[in-house]
């Protein structure tokens, strides 16, 4: 009798670099290689293909990503030829050709707008997946297997931006700004949920314009209220909003929803209007201060993370002073702080009056510290307050932790705490704080 010989998937592996938009690009490339019958695995060194998603709007970024395809490119398969590296994600978009000319090591390039052709890309890199019976087989095994260990899931709601903001590569990098539609959102939230996730953090370049490219144009109150309604069991947060997008509507369906943290993450980069001007962008100290009164009217128990950029060029001493000041006024629960990053074909690469490197670094280390100064005991104010908190995990020593509404993923730091199962949602009472982590019981 003859017997079949099951033919073993061709593997691929992915290293996914940068944010969190990134992430969810490898993950639907994963899936779409995994339909396709692709085993995927988690060891590069084991893969037929290593696909390298990278990242490089800002030339450190660019500098980490070369430094991962070049470790990949190293692994004792690829450096044989047995198996094929693939650049994936904004390096290629950015570089196009000249990065085909420095990378030789790669025998793909995928920019983002292809990557919805990955298996194909793969297809012709190394081959077919192998056959059903080896994605079965690869399903049975598990080596396909890669279950988020985490609760909570990134899901896109749109891509590329309109803005041009003067020192930012993105819009070159992705793009157009385009919304992506309900449904396939809804579909994407549908999935997650029903594996177990219980908090779905909605990103974008700009999340705040979402529906308003289409046809018939939609806001995100109406996208967030769609969902929260549907998910009623699922926390949603909502990241990278634009100043303009903070709009009443959108407040009022945070405030209606228990389910959507009430949780703002305004990037307002600067708040000297001149400079503001400079960067293609809009508002003043006075209209942010404005603005923020605005959101706690509506939402009064808001928690509030914006972003700034130190050291662009031609910021006085006077206009980064005001911008301390502003942060002293302590309005932010969270502040992230970047040393501006002068890149290659934007507008304010050619601006007059570059500030000094060890200037900027200086300026954006002083806004850090400043930073943690104001806004660490606003941390520490939620001590004595009860919370509804996400299990995440356990440390080694089996130490639970988890996120509070007010704490977004990978930024806002943790909450330790003593009961529960990863995915539960617990009421935890705040007991301590250190520095941005909160412990409770
Ligand atoms: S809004 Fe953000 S992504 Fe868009 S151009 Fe400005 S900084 Fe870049």
């Amino acid at each position: 009798m003859k017997h079949e010989v099951p033919i073993a998937p061709q593997a691929v592996a992915f290293v996914t670099l940068g944010c969190a938009k990134n992430e969810v690009d490898t993950a639907h490339m994963r899936a779409r290689v995994q339909e396709a019958g692709y085993a995927v695995v988690e060891d590069p060194a084991c893969a037929d293909a290593v696909v390298v998603n990278t990242c490089s709007f800002i030339q450190a970024a660019t500098e980490e990503s070369i430094e991962a395809v070049l470790e990949a490119a190293d692994l004792p398969r690829v450096a044989a030829g047995e198996a094929a590296l693939v650049v994936a994600g904004c390096m290629p978009a950015r570089y196009g050709a000249d990065l085909e000319a420095e990378l030789p090591e790669a025998r793909a390039f995928v920019p983002c707008a292809g990557e919805e052709d990955i298996v194909a890309v793969l297809t012709d890199a190394i081959g077919p997946a192998g056959g059903a019976e080896g994605a079965a087989q690869a399903q049975v095994s598990g080596a396909g297997a890669l279950e988020p260990a985490v609760p909570f899931a990134y899901v896109k709601i749109s891509d590329g931006c309109d803005r041009f903001c003067s020192y930012c590569t993105i819009p070159y990098i992705r793009g157009r700004y385009h919304s992506f539609p309900l449904a396939a959102i809804r579909a994407e939230v549908a999935t997650h949920v029903a594996a177990g996730m219980r908090e779905i953090v909605l990103i974008a370049q700009d999340t705040g314009r979402w529906g308003t490219d289409f046809d018939e144009p939609s806001t995100l109150a109406e996208l967030v209220s769609a969902l929260a309604e549907e998910f009623p069991t699922t926390w949603f947060r909502i990241m990278y909003l634009q100043p303009e997008g903070v709009t009443d509507e959108y407040l009022d369906a945070l405030a209606m929803h228990a389910n959507v943290c009430n949780y703002l993450d305004i990037p307002l980069q600067h708040v000297d209007a001149d400079i503001l001007r400079a960067m293609n962008r809009t508002g003043s100290r006075a209209e942010f201060q404005a603005l923020i009164a605005r959101i706690l009217t509506r939402v009064p128990d808001a928690t509030l993370r914006t972003t700034l950029i130190a050291g662009f060029p031609g910021e006085t001493d006077e206009q980064f002073e005001d911008m301390c000041d502003f942060v002293e006024e302590g309005l932010f629960d969270y502040v992230g702080v970047f040393a501006y990053s002068r890149e290659d074909g934007t507008r304010a690469a050619d601006l007059p009056n570059q500030v000094d490197d060890d200037e900027k670094a200086d300026r954006a280390q002083r806004l850090r510290d400043l930073a943690d100064a104001v806004c660490t005991p606003r941390v520490a104010a939620r001590i004595g307050r009860e919370m509804d908190v996400l299990v995440e995990g356990a440390e080694e020593d089996g130490q639970l932790y988890g996120r509070a509404m007010c704490q977004a993923p990978e930024v806002d730091g943790v909450t330790y705490f003593e009961r529960g199962q990863v995915g539960e949602i617990v009421r935890v009472k705040i007991e301590d704080t250190l520095l941005y982590e909160m412990e409770g019981a």
